[in-house]
């Protein structure tokens, strides 16, 4: 479904019959906590690696421990959704269409089946444009919580940039960060400040029960 600045793919489909593997996933290890219902996740430089202005397939590339971390966050019927800014679309690096090539690559690689995600947000427009959905609004992740009926306590926004904490905390779901980017370092005093841990991955995140 496409709407002004917003391409949104709505649950169609059940998480389990998207996890059915061809195989059996490598990881069955670690157990994912009953209490967690959603996550929000920012892409570049959460997902996968932020080469600035990821507009080119070629350049995409998993974060190590990805595909693990959203494999048994789906083994466990979690619901993901993508939320990204994704202003050079408007600054006229891209194309909305090179967004969704970059997502359906990074979707290839993930190997999860054709539709890990729930929801995938993007929002094309320049920090000096207005916006509905750009980070850091919360009102995607609003309206994905009330469409699917699901706990705003019991769900998380992660991401690397201060505009994903604040999508978070505004939309009252927990927010954590990824501090693993090159550029990470000029944001840590604003993740100290709103008391946001960090973590080097999904991964680290999801390892660490003491969240
Ligand atoms: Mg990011």
């Amino acid at each position: 479904m496409t709407t002004a600045g917003v391409i949104r793919r709505r649950d169609r489909y059940d998480n389990r019959a998207a996890t059915t593997f061809d195989r059996p996933p490598p990881f069955r290890t670690a157990a994912v906590p009953a209490d967690i219902q959603a996550l929000f996740l920012d892409r570049d430089g959460t997902l996968i690696e932020d080469c600035h202005f990821v507009g080119d397939v070629e350049k995409v590339t998993l974060i190590p421990g990805t595909r693990e971390a959203l494999a048994r966050l789906l083994e466990a019927g979690t619901k993901l959704f993508i939320l990204t800014n994704q202003s050079g679309v408007n600054r006229g690096y891209f194309t909305l269409a090179d967004v969704e090539a970059v997502n359906r690559r990074m979707i290839d690689l993930l190997d999860l089946g054709p539709s890990p995600f729930a929801g995938i947000c993007i929002a094309p427009e320049r920090p000096d444009e207005p916006s509905r959905y750009r980070k850091p609004s919360p009102r995607f992740i609003e309206e994905m919580l009330a469409d699917h009926g699901l706990s705003a306590a019991a769900s998380w926004m992660i991401g690397d940039r201060p505009s994903d904490w604040e999508a978070g905390i505004a939309a009252g779901v927990q927010v954590a960060a990824i501090t693993s980017s090159a550029t990470q370092a000029e944001w840590d005093a604003r993740r100290l400040a709103l008391g946001i841990r960090g973590y080097t991955s999904l991964l680290d995140w999801l390892d660490h029960a003491d969240r």
